[in-house]
């Protein structure tokens, strides 16, 4: 499992001093007796599309199990054909050139021997006043990568839903007081309907209940001796038995300050340009990139976001042991216009966070996704890096043409925008480093662009 490896090892070294202290202090040796599950080991995909008349974000899951991982794409290639629809229909109505957004994130809730718990975080903005937000719950059997639904988990002789609507209420007033179920809006959301227990999710001591978007507490969990007697016969929690409960997320990171520097950049003399590289870490595309920089002896900034680099923390070191830059691009890559300041603040503080936990960097400076880069709010005092010249590699040309172009395009003392994600960047990368090497051009970090 990547992401949650280094909290796992930081908990294990202190278990193993904790029982090294035991063992000593007894004179025995301590064995060990930690039941072993085959823990997923999990790629973070990221899709970004960055269109005129919208942006797309989806980060997802990759499981080992193929049945699992259809299921996630379908759901993806699903929510992607909604929100076209959507945005359609509202540029119908509303004639608007405001740019549309999907974005759309994951958690994994919780991992056993038997079951793997996924919530997608949906939100998408067609340009109308409320922006919609929403979640999916996906409870998988990892025996046979089957997706297991709310009616799947409750024994279907018995009125499940009753049970879950008087289950949940009681806990309700158990953990918010009497008065609680004298809100109107939660007795709706609670009433005993199957679109209100669409979001059920398994969890090592029970399952937890998520209310739909605009309720609030937004879920409860409810205990296996309480519900035992309802779930459906094959299904089994057995307490404690969770390799983990919720992957490293935003909000679990604790705040620090962001102190940057305002930095001004003039055009070097020596024919140098930064490249810099948008959305990664990606363990494969990221290391590919590294290779070509380092056959031209090129020097590059690479704008991470923030959960991937929590997923490959590696792969973000090998960037810093390489000798290259990174900076900040966000947590997951969220159009930051339609965010609270709070919201912004953490976006980028988390992401600085994780980049000086995993590689020992400070990081100075960030670019904001999506283009939006001055006009963006943005409340920090890092340096926002704009690009003067893009490497286009998502427009589906041949590589030798992507090069082409923007060899034509480029001039001493440019910023280069350039993304990990994207399949063709390094190919495309060597074929422009070759040339431009040749034209006497150095290709430098934007540290030492700046110097001078
Ligand atoms: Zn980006």
């Amino acid at each position: 499992m990547r992401q949650p490896i280094m909290y796992i090892s930081i908990i294990s070294l202190v278990l193993l001093a904790a029982c090294s202290f035991l063992a000593s202090a007894n004179g025995t040796t301590v064995s060990q007796e930690v039941k072993e599950y085959s823990e997923y080991d999990l790629d973070m995909k990221s899709e970004i599309l960055e269109f005129e008349e919208y942006h797309i974000t989806i980060h997802y899951p990759e499981t080992p199990n193929t049945q699992i991982n259809q299921t996630i794409i379908d759901y993806v290639n699903q929510i992607k054909s909604k929100f076209k629809q959507e945005s359609y229909q509202a540029m119908q109505v509303m004639k608007s050139h405001s740019s549309h957004e999907l974005h759309v994130d994951f958690e994994v809730l919780h991992e056993s021997e038997q079951y793997f718990v996924i919530h997608f975080d949906e939100t998408m903005d067609v340009g109308y006043p409320d922006i919609s937000k929403s979640r999916t719950i996906m409870n998988f059997k990892k025996e046979n990568g089957q997706r297991l639904e709310t009616e799947d988990l409750f024994n279907q002789e018995v009125d499940y839903l009753q049970a879950l609507a008087d289950l949940t209420n009681e806990k309700l007033e158990e953990e918010f007081g009497k008065e609680i179920n004298q809100n109107s809006f939660l007795e709706k959301a609670t009433a005993p309907l199957p679109s209100n227990y669409q979001n059920v999710a398994i969890n090592s001591g029970g399952v937890t209940i998520f209310f739909r978007d605009g309720v609030q507490p937004e879920e409860i969990s409810l205990k296996m001796d309480n519900i035992n007697e309802f779930l459906h016969p094959e299904i089994t929690v057995v307490e404690n038995e969770a390799l983990h409960e919720a992957t490293p997320s935003i909000e679990g990171l604790k705040s620090i300050n962001i102190n940057g520097e305002d930095v001004k950049r003039p055009h070097g003399e020596n024919k140098k340009i930064a490249l810099t590289f948008d959305d990664g870490p990606h363990p494969q595309k990221t290391l590919d990139i590294l290779e070509v920089l380092e056959r031209y002896d090129a020097k590059g900034t690479f704008f991470m976001l923030g959960k991937r680099v929590s997923y490959y923390p590696e792969t973000a070191q090998e960037v810093v042991t390489e000798g290259h830059e990174i900076g900040n691009h966000t947590w997951n890559h969220p159009c930051l216009t339609r965010l609270s300041k709070d919201e912004v603040v953490r976006q980028i503080q988390a992401t600085k966070e994780i980049i000086q936990h995993v590689t020992g960097e400070e990081t100075t400076r960030v670019r904001l996704p999506f283009g939006e880069n001055l006009s963006a709010p943005y409340y920090g005092t890092m340096e926002i890096v704009p690009w003067d010249v893009s490497v286009e590699t998502w427009r589906k040309e041949n590589p030798r043409q992507i090069a082409d172009t923007f060899i034509s395009e480029i001039n001493d003392g440019d910023i280069v925008l350039l993304h990990d994600l994207e399949g063709s960047t390094p190919e495309v990368l060597d074929m422009i480093l070759a040339s431009l090497s040749y034209e006497g051009y150095e290709f430098v970090t934007l540290s030492q662009l700046e110097e001078k």
